[in-house]
């Protein structure tokens, strides 16, 4: 009889732990479109959602998930206070509407978090901040400083700066070049819809819901329609490149419905949602990116202590750097070798050549007397490390 209680108990946790599509998650990523934030008909802030959004985050947030934001909405609410007439804006427009909105949305989120005790963080980035290594190591720093100090970062693209035409739709690129650059195990695309169906299901009343989807095939990428609501012109479409960038980067992703309130609370809650599954483990496909893809532009020779201590899991310290080739920028890859000229590791190193020269066989506590500012303890941390050689 005991036993049997038990064994229930068990299921029914399991079962929770099944349907709580966050559980196994440790930092998430969720991206929210403008047609959630603001109200179509007459371009205001759905404040009552944004509450019931940061509501929903701030439980996550106590149950131990770190969370970035990525939100549009800047150009939406920037162009009612300047009145600009609805329409398609020409690109300067766009770009002074972002500028405006921003500071309208950024405190939005603040505001809303604050009612929670957590501090919301403002971080524009461009796509270029994601894609290119140089800034990369930065952005990518200042955001995990961020998580670790408990905050939520709130994204947005840098419309206003931005070169290209700004599209909606693009967002959900950005979303999953952050998930990807972060690290991180899930994405959740808060969309109009709640999930992939086999066809519009706004057009075909016998499409049927996709729950999940274990790898994007061109069948799949055909099932994605255009989206019929005004701001959403990034739709299904977009969200299938980003959910290929994302799993592509280890990370899984959702697509679910955003627009009633505490969408979040319903998805932990059995919420319908498409999930697609990451075809690697984040750290696999950072480690291959760093390995594989990226052009080594030098190379650094280590002591036999450095290498060990690599082999061992630990970051590359200057201390241990006896020789430098090569022209490098910081963020650039290059090759780690030891004394035998045996190739070790690559890495992103946090230092140009020059300084590293400088700093080349010194302690980590001289780096600042000797170069001027204070600049990273390690010559490549770890996380920017991938062994090419497995310890013997
Ligand atoms: N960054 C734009 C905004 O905040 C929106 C881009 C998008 O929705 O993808 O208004």
């Amino acid at each position: 009889m005991l036993r049997c209680i038990a064994k229930r108990c068990l299921e029914a946790c399991m079962g929770k732990l099944m349907s709580d599509p966050f559980a196994s998650a440790r930092l998430i990523v969720i991206k929210v479109g403008s047609a959630l934030l603001v109200d179509p008909a007459g371009g205001a802030l759905r404040r009552g959602w944004l509450r019931a959004l940061c509501a929903d985050l701030a439980a996550l947030a106590a149950k131990g998930h770190q969370l970035i934001v990525v939100s549009s909405g800047a150009i939406a609410l920037g162009r009612r206070k300047l009145g600009l007439k609805s329409g398609a804006l020409r690109l300067e427009e766009s770009q002074a509407a972002a500028s405006v909105g921003q500071v309208q949305l950024a405190e939005a989120y603040a505001d809303g978090f604050e009612a929670h005790g957590i501090v919301a963080s403002q971080v524009l980035l461009t796509l270029g901040d994601t894609e290119q290594r140089n800034r990369y190591l930065n952005a990518r720093a200042t955001l995990k400083t961020l998580l670790d100090l408990k905050a939520i970062p709130v994204i947005n693209e840098n419309d206003t700066v931005a070169t290209a035409e700004i599209r909606y739709g693009d967002n959900d690129r950005l979303a999953a070049r952050v998930a990807s650059m972060m690290g991180a195990d899930l994405l959740v695309l808060l969309s109009d819809v709640d999930g992939l169906y086999t066809a519009d299901p706004t057009r075909h009343a016998d499409a049927t819901h996709i729950p999940d989807v274990p790898a994007i095939t061109t069948q799949i990428e055909s099932m994605a329609g255009e989206s019929v609501s005004g701001f959403g012109r990034g739709g299904m479409a977009s969200k299938i490149a980003a959910a290929r960038i994302a799993t592509a980067a280890g990370c899984d992703v959702l697509i679910a419905r955003g627009k009633d309130d505490r969408a979040i609370d319903a998805l932990r809650n059995n919420g319908r949602h498409t999930r697609f599954h990451a075809t690697t483990t984040p750290a696999q496909a950072r480690k291959r990116w760093i390995a594989g893809v990226l052009k080594p532009e030098g190379t650094l020779i280590i002591d036999a202590g450095a290498a060990k201590a690599l082999l061992d899991g630990k970051s590359l310290l200057p201390a241990g750097v006896r020789q430098i080739d090569g022209r490098f920028e910081r963020g650039d890859a290059v090759v780690v070798k030891d004394q035998q000229g045996r190739e070790i590791a690559r890495g992103l190193t946090a230092y140009n050549v020059e300084d590293a020269e400088r700093i080349a066989g010194k302690r980590t506590a001289e780096i600042e007397a000797i170069l001027g500012y204070r600049g990273r303890d390690e010559m490549i941390h770890r996380d920017d490390l991938a062994l090419t050689v497995t310890a013997s």
